[in-house]
């Protein structure tokens, strides 16, 4: 671990090449704690790229901890719909209620109370603490655990209790004390853009001189990789009904859902959002859908329609490879189904739905010769 002369050298040098290299980012424009909570939720599971527009487009509507607090859920779930993992979303706003309910509406300065709050972390709580109000607390994401590993040769599973541990503890070491919150961004940025898992880019690093696995030369296979979880495959089958008008339904998220149509887990599976009916299937996915759809749309009624099958859409959920089968019927009339929402097919994303339910309505807008509306902005 670096101490004394050596470890001031390694403060100032990467200091200085984060002050002339940092990427331009729009939280970075910032102090306000809001937003910088904004971001770091965001970023959790989304590349800075795709969670851009989302940042901008969220605070021109939600500009205040306040204004979050008080929307209704539907509302942040929409704005946050395409981005994924929505839990991030709901606690979000459960945490922007209690700053409002408990401390005047201002994100609390104490690690404590931040972590007291729904969906706060270590990582997420020093990450704002620092930042926005220069608290002394190093952050150790997987970028950070990366780098600090590397400085000290460390192998093995990073995330491993003991050695994450280990790793917080020479983080904590490491930490500028008079700009935390800068020293916190540049260890991410070296992570995130030259220390980067394949291939880092060590002629270019900063901190070089410092660094135990670039002398041993084990840069490469520091961290040990981790057994990937298998991949399981599940196959679907939607039913895009649309009327005369071009109007369609969609079945309410899982919770709602109960007093609606239950059609076992594929709720949850296609999202905790608005949805076409969907269920898992087998060989003959028409078939099923159909049956699915007599039995539990239609009270026992014929469908009178012909399902036509629209491009299958594939999508990726963490382990899961999720292929959906998407039908078009065209009904004379679309059946009554307690809390399902009727809206025109182009339409849909005025409610929140996940990125599935959004490519399955644009190949149905295709389908009926109509322009897909994206009207999350
Ligand atoms: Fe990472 Fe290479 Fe820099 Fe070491 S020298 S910190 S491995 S980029």
């Amino acid at each position: 671990m670096l101490t004394g002369p050596a470890l001031t050298r390694f403060r100032k040098n990467l200091l200085a090449w984060f002050a002339q290299f940092q990427r331009d980012l729009p939280w970075r424009r910032t102090r306000e704690p809001y937003r910088i909570w904004l971001s770091e939720i965001m970023l959790q599971q989304t590349r800075v790229a795709a969670a851009i527009p989302y940042y901008e487009r969220f605070l021109s509507r939600f500009p205040t901890v306040k204004a979050l607090a008080e929307a209704p859920e539907e509302e942040v779930l929409r704005l946050w719909s395409g981005l994924g993992y929505y839990s991030r979303a709901r606690n979000l706003q459960k945490a922007a209620r209690a700053i409002v309910a408990k401390h005047g509406g201002e994100f609390p300065r104490t690690e404590e109370d931040a972590r007291a709050l729904p969906g706060i972390g270590a990582y997420t709580a020093a990450a704002i603490l620092s930042i926005a109000y220069g608290e002394k607390l190093a952050v150790l994401d997987g970028n950070v655990a990366r780098v600090v590993a590397r400085l000290d040769a460390i192998r093995g599973d990073l995330r491993a209790n003991g050695t994450w541990a280990k790793l917080q503890n020479t983080a904590n070491a490491l930490l500028e004390g008079k700009s935390p919150g800068d020293w916190n961004q540049a260890m991410m940025e070296l992570g995130a853009t030259l220390c980067t898992p394949r291939a880092p880019q060590c002629l270019l690093c900063p901190v070089s001189a410092f660094c135990e696995a670039r002398k041993k030369g084990l840069a490469e296979e520091i961290p040990a990789k981790r057994a990937k979880r298998g991949t399981v495959v599940i196959t679907l089958a939607a039913l895009v009904l649309t009327d005369a008008s071009g109007k369609t339904m969609l079945l309410p998220p899982p919770k709602a859902a109960k007093k609606s149509v239950d059609a076992g887990d594929v709720p949850t599976l296609v999202s905790k959002m608005w949805h076409f009916p969907t269920i898992a299937v087998g060989k003959r996915a028409e078939e099923e859908l159909r049956a699915f759809a007599e039995q539990r749309l239609f009270g026992g009624r014929k469908l009178a329609a012909e399902l036509v099958p629209l491009k299958q859409v594939r999508h990726a959920v963490t382990y899961r490879a999720i292929t959906v089968f998407p039908f078009l019927a065209r009904v004379v009339k679309l059946p009554k189904v307690t809390g399902a929402r009727v809206l025109l097919v182009e339409n849909i994303s005025e409610v929140a739905i996940s990125n599935l339910t959004r490519k399955v309505g644009q190949e149905a807008a295709t389908r009926v010769g109509l322009p897909f509306i994206d009207t999350r902005a």
